[in-house]
């Protein structure tokens, strides 16, 4: 079973754009983009690239954002 999120390889926050913010990271890595399907199913950011075919550098894994209000504040949609 492929437990790490397909889109790691050139996720900024998956290859350390959180530099400096190690423990940040890992959370991160763990909780979502390592947790398997159901978790980076669950990333704002894998949810963006699937709605979007791309995802801003800058969005969290757990943006309180709704995929509307992300494709609008990043003109997206
Ligand atoms: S789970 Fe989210 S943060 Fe992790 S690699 Fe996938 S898209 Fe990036």
């Amino acid at each position: 079973m492929n437990t790490t999120c397909p889109n790691s390889a050139s996720c900024p926050i998956f290859n350390g754009i959180l530099a400096g913010k190690d423990y940040t990271a890992k959370v991160y890595r763990t909780k979502y983009c390592e947790g398997g399907e159901p978790a980076f199913k669950s990333c704002k950011r894998f949810m963006a690239k699937e709605k979007f075919g791309s995802c801003p550098p800058n969005l969290l894994p757990n943006s309180t954002l709704s995929l509307e209000e992300i494709g609008a504040k990043y003109n997206l949609a």
